[in-house]
């Protein structure tokens, strides 16, 4: 490793986040040292982003830095784990300061406010790549997964849907989305705390990354159900709900996907700790269908016949 890489690193990336008292050795070293608390596990995420796939090429650092580190929260979030501590392997064209610090705040606030530390990485030069993995701490047994929605469960959505969708679709067609909108794409919010208080009361979770109807499909697959979902139910913002064209509401909903919103599900008797646990959050959660037998999803118009959605939604590897 040359000097100036030792330098950037030193410089960038080695006091970021939280100071936890869990990390017996950080950044400088072969390998990080952490503690993970008697009666906890361990959950551990990893997500790259790529300069012009997951954002674009002249996209604020501050913002991708901020990124990195969300879609991981969200992934932890679903699982219903505390974060804990990240590495953060690095892919640089060309060392650019002011680029290095504008990412390094964007990372450093968001790790900061959820507590994680990053205790270690790899810096390389190449095409610009961001990868974080994040790891997180849940008592034993507590995780939350895909598996374990059951028959009769109601299923729940946090937030609204569909904004990065709408944003991405207005900036193709030349229109220039709303500062909110925008957001949902440059700086999503994870739903930490949401993950953390659904712990004993979702019998399934998963966070929407690839769209509502793609990750459901992964809860139902995994816990071996089907469901139907309310098309009318479907939670949205003041951007969403203004779109006039109902199906293509939908289909933003449904298959747009970057909302990074907790997708789950919870026996019926559960809806008023649920109901509670969004007020002591200030957190809009949706239910929006339920979980049945008979497999596969199904999509309720408001007059109650089925909607076949039109085929699209965000996959990586479709031609
Ligand atoms: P090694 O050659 O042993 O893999 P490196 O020279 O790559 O170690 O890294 C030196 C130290 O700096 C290590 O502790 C590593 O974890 C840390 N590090 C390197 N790149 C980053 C980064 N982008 N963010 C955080 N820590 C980093
Ligand atoms: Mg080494």
């Amino acid at each position: 490793m040359s000097l100036s890489e030792f330098e950037l690193i030193h410089r960038f990336f080695r006091d970021l986040g939280a100071a936890r008292d869990d990390v017996v050795l950080g950044i400088g070293d072969d390998g990080a040292i952490t503690r993970v608390p008697p009666d906890h596990e361990l959950v551990t995420t990893v997500d790259t982003l790529v300069s012009g796939v997951h954002f674009d090429e002249n996209a604020a650092a501050s913002d991708i830095g901020h990124k990195a580190l969300a879609v991981n929260l969200s992934d932890l979030a679903a699982m219903g784990a505390e974060p804990a501590w990240a590495t953060l392997a690095i892919s640089l064209p060309e060392v650019d300061e002011s680029w290095l610090q504008s990412f390094a705040e964007g990372f450093n606030a968001l790790a900061a406010k959820h507590r994680v530390q990053l205790v270690g990485g790899d810096t390389v030069r190449g095409p610009l790549q961001v990868t974080v993995q994040l790891q997180g701490l849940v008592p034993n047994g507590a995780a939350l997964t895909r598996a374990g929605a059951q028959p009769g469960d109601a299923i729940f959505v946090t937030g609204t849907l569909g904004d990065a969708a709408l944003a991405l679709q207005m900036i193709e067609s030349g229109a220039t989305p709303s500062e909110t909108v925008l957001g949902q794409i440059n700086r999503p919010v994870a739903r930490v705390a949401a993950g953390i208080g659904l712990r004993d009361l979702a019998s399934a979770c998963v966070d929407v990354s690839d769209g509502l109807a793609v990750d459901l499909g992964h809860v139902l697959a995994a816990s071996n159900a089907g469901a139907t979902l309310q098309l009318k139910a479907l939670p949205g913002s003041v951007a969403i709900v203004v779109v006039g064209d109902e199906q293509e509401r939908w289909r933003l909903q449904l298959a747009g996907g970057d909302d990074y919103e907790l997708c789950f599900t919870a026996p019926a008797d559960n809806v008023g700790q649920i109901d509670a646990l969004a007020r002591e959050l200030d957190l809009r959660i949706t239910r929006i269908g339920e979980v049945e037998k008979k497999k596969g999803l199904r999509l309720a118009r408001p007059d109650g016949t089925l909607w076949d959605m039109p085929p699209g939604g965000f996959e990586h590897f479709r031609a």
